[in-house]
């Protein structure tokens, strides 16, 4: 059975590479009917803070690549790391090294010199009890000289050889576990069977990949993910843009078009762009993973995002845009929800984010009397004034408001006239929207309701 986990560092939010890694993570485990785990990585207790968890759990459970089984703390884990070290020490794949820091430094220093990985003199001595009561590291004691490949499931074959891999620390003086350690004795007790993550952490694998080896393990398969670069091609940073997934909730993005298009980001199922999250699940498979670096486009994902507004069942779409509204100040009463509701299937073609509606829901929301505009003023001749009029009288006694209804009166209408739609569609559109941007003057009039397109047409003729 397939088993993946997202390992995360709190040591701040959640970055959308790591979002893009927790996607390909739970994509592998559905597409396979296996378990997605979540692992916290607090042991660096200088760096983790509480904020940092929960701002990784609030990101998660936005995007909804949420996992039924319990959250493992790598922290609470210590006494098992131990043991692993422990028993790693009595089958002589490791060692007690007591280098002092400046003994330590000095040889780190030589090494470098020389062009050869850190060993510590202490290898393959045997120390006293006396010793082992003073204070030591414990080291790994890998194979000296020899090749190591890992089958990276994206990278392909990439060799190490051990000589270059210096005498690891597993057990820190005081106590604690080191970072590799800790990852290869979790991922194997969790049964961790794929680990996909980003390629910073290939030299991780093939230090990991001993420590399974030295343990008596099965290595899991590695898929060493590209990291997320800019549009320019450089390594994404803050110049870009937003970095946290949370801003990209701020900035109106909807989760499913976030995971559509972190899904697209290194990863492809021909030249398809709009995936919903079974499509996702059904395709989804390591060996499409792109072997290059993805580039974020904002262009795409804006694209993306507009695709999965216009699919929003409309309850949740009006819940969201009631949201923007009141984060940016705007009072709803029970008359402007009204407006709202009725506008929103009208314009929802026009927004490529959610904080696109407060703009275009402006003219709807707007309270008349409002200021005729000087240019509507100017086309407001008195042939045009008269042809109004008579719209209006038109208007008084149409009972179907619908936008198919709006468009054959108004088409009708100005065939009776005997003129085209521009003589008067640029001043009912100055009159009715109140100069804010606006769709075409059938949604316009069905957006505002009967009543209050027809007093916003009076105001502007009386
Ligand atoms: N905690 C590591 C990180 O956040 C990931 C470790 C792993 O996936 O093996 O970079």
């Amino acid at each position: 059975d397939v088993v993946t986990r997202f390992a995360p560092s709190p040591t701040g939010y959640l970055h959308i590479g790591g979002a893009r890694t927790a996607l390909f993570n739970w994509l592998y485990a559905k597409a396979k009917g296996g378990r997605f785990l979540i692992r916290i990585e607090d042991t660096d207790r200088e760096r983790s803070t509480p904020e940092a968890v929960e701002a990784i759990f609030e990101g998660l459970n936005w995007l909804g690549l949420n996992t039924d089984e319990e959250i493992v703390f790598q922290s609470s884990r210590e006494p098992q790391h131990k043991q692993v070290v422990q028993s790693l020490y009595q089958s002589g794949h490791a060692y007690a090294c007591f280098m002092t820091p400046e003994e330590t430094e000095a040889a780190r220093e030589t090494a470098r010199a020389s062009g050869q990985a850190l060993r510590s003199p202490w290898r393959d001595r045997v120390p006293t009890a006396e010793q082992l009561a003073t204070p030591h590291v414990i080291r790994f004691k890998g194979p000296l000289d020899e090749p190591l490949v890992i089958n990276d499931a994206v990278q392909g074959k990439v060799s190490f050889n051990t000589k270059d891999m210096d005498d690891l620390i597993l057990l820190r003086s005081d106590g604690t576990p080191t970072y590799n350690l800790a990852v290869v004795v979790d991922d194997h007790d969790m049964g961790v069977t794929h680990v996909i993550r980003g390629d910073d952490h290939l030299n991780n694998a093939a230090r990991q990949a001993l420590i399974y080896k030295a343990a008596g393990w099965n290595v899991p398969v590695f898929a060493h993910i590209p990291l997320i670069h800019g549009p320019d091609g450089a390594k994404l940073s803050k110049r870009h843009g937003a970095q946290a997934v949370g801003d990209y909730q701020g900035l109106g993005y909807l989760p499913e078009a976030m995971r559509n298009y972190l899904a697209r980001l290194g990863w492809s199922h021909g030249d398809d762009e709009i995936f919903n999250d079974q499509q996702m699940i059904d395709w989804f498979d390591i060996k499409d993973i792109n072997k290059a670096p993805a580039r974020l486009d904002f262009d795409k994902l804006n694209h993306v995002n507009a695709h999965w507004i216009r699919e929003c069942e409309p309850k949740r779409l009006l819940i969201l845009v009631h949201d923007d509204l009141i984060s940016r100040g705007v009072a709803i009463d029970a008359r402007s929800a009204e407006i709202i509701e009725r506008t929103l299937p009208l314009i929802v073609e026009r927004a490529v984010k959610i904080t696109d509606f407060a703009d275009l829901l402006a003219f709807a929301l707007a309270k008349r009397p409002f200021q005729i505009d000087e240019k509507t003023k100017k086309l407001l001749t008195e042939e045009t004034f008269d042809r109004l009029s008579r719209l209006h009288e038109n208007l008084l006694s149409l009972s179907d408001w619908s936008v198919g209804s709006l468009d054959v009166t108004l088409k009708n209408f100005v065939e009776n006239e005997g003129v085209g739609f521009g003589k008067i569609g640029p001043a009912l559109r100055g009159i009715l929207s109140g100069g804010h941007p606006a769709p075409d003057i059938s949604r316009i009039l069905a957006a505002l309701g009967k009543s209050e397109g027809l007093a916003r047409l009076k105001d502007g003729l009386f």
